[in-house]
């Protein structure tokens, strides 16, 4: 029998992000002949529409309210809340991402539903859905099913292949609009200040350069920017480069950090400790550049180069300047 799925997108400065689409491939798996229909939160939603549909959605509930357009807390489990209300799933899915990893919990714990966060897989086995998540800090998989009731779960992003763009597929769409009284907010966004960035976000980046306290300063984050720039990749850093105050604790990854799944791992002056681990093991190809051979970030590296990063780094960015 078919299920009813929502996945509620992940939107950011109104452009709806990665993690949507790899949840709507996660819904289409589990789907069987029922309907999996994504909520779109904020203004001018419309211009999402085709493109969610040509991955993979049935149905588009699009919520245009400008008070859903910066993420506010209350807001959001407020529309969240009235979705869900309106559409009685049977599955919710969600990006493991700063609003996801929010919301999540306080739905689950409203509406008293399970909720599995963090997977990294969603499987069908026979008539059961299976969730894998990762547990002690990125060392084991757990495969997870519920007992009864709604079923919950965050995405991992970069996890999960999004369906191929099939521009035939079309979805129906239908406008909802949700009464958020003022006096339910307790909190209010007066101002965004944004900060410099190389505008390549970090939790869905392909390619990842990363520091760590071997890099030795702020400025020594600049041979590792030029490398990135090069790469189109985003830079990272260790939570030792983070406490050193070599940059800002926005680029830290790890079990207290950013979790990142990119098809490749630079990591620089990075000795391994499983903290930091914790966030980056999942990726693709893994290069360490460590001046100590004994440092543990070779034991998961799959390529490892012995040698000072200073010398190593820009090297690395001349050479693939000429290609
Ligand atoms: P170090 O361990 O000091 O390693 C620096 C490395 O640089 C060394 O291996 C050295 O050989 C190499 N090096 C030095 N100079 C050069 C050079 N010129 N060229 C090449 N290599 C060089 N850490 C995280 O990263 N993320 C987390 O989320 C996180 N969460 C934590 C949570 C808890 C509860 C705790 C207790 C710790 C956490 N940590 C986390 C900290 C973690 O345990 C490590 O202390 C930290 O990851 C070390 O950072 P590092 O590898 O940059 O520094």
């Amino acid at each position: 029998m078919g299920k009813k799925v929502l996945v509620f997108a992940d939107r950011r400065d109104g452009v709806v992000r990665q993690v949507t689409y790899e949840s709507i491939a996660a819904a289409r798996l589990i789907v069987g002949d029922g309907k999996v229909i994504v909520a779109v939160l904020g203004t001018d939603g419309k211009k999402e529409v085709e493109s969610l549909a040509h991955y993979g959605a049935d149905h588009i509930l699009l919520l245009e309210d400008g008070q859903l357009d910066t993420y506010i807390t209350d807001a959001y489990f407020l529309a969240w809340q009235y979705v869900i209300d309106q559409v009685k799933p049977d599955v919710i899915l969600t990006g493991h991402t700063t609003i996801g990893k929010d919301v999540a919990p306080r739905i689950a714990a409203h509406f008293d539903f399970g909720l599995i966060s963090d997977c990294t897989s969603i499987n069908m086995v026979g008539e059961e859905i299976t969730y894998t998540r990762p547990i002690y800090a990125g060392k084991a998989f757990v495969k997870k099913t519920f007992v009864s009731g709604t079923q919950f779960s965050t995405i991992r992003p970069n996890n999960i292949p999004t369906l191929d763009l099939d521009t035939s597929r079309s979805a129906t769409t239908e406008e909802i609009s949700v009464e958020i009284k003022k006096d339910r907010l307790r909190t209010i966004v007066t101002q965004v200040v944004k900060k410099a960035t190389s505008g390549i976000d970090l939790s869905e980046a392909r390619i990842v350069v990363s520091g760590g306290r071997g890099v030795k300063s702020t400025e020594g984050f600049q041979p590792l920017q030029e490398l990135a720039d090069v790469l189109g990749a985003a830079v990272g850093a260790s939570r030792g480069a983070c406490d050193a105050g070599y940059c800002d604790y926005a680029l830290q990854i790890g079990q207290t950090g950013k979790v990142v799944t990119p098809d490749l791992y630079i990591a620089c002056g990075i000795s391994g400790a499983i903290q930091h681990v914790a966030g980056m093991s999942s990726s693709k190809v893994i290069v360490a550049i460590n001046k100590d051979p004994d440092a543990p970030i070779f034991q998961i590296a799959d390529y490892g180069i012995v040698g000072d990063l200073f010398e190593v780094v820009p090297l690395l960015t001349k050479e693939l300047k000429k290609v």
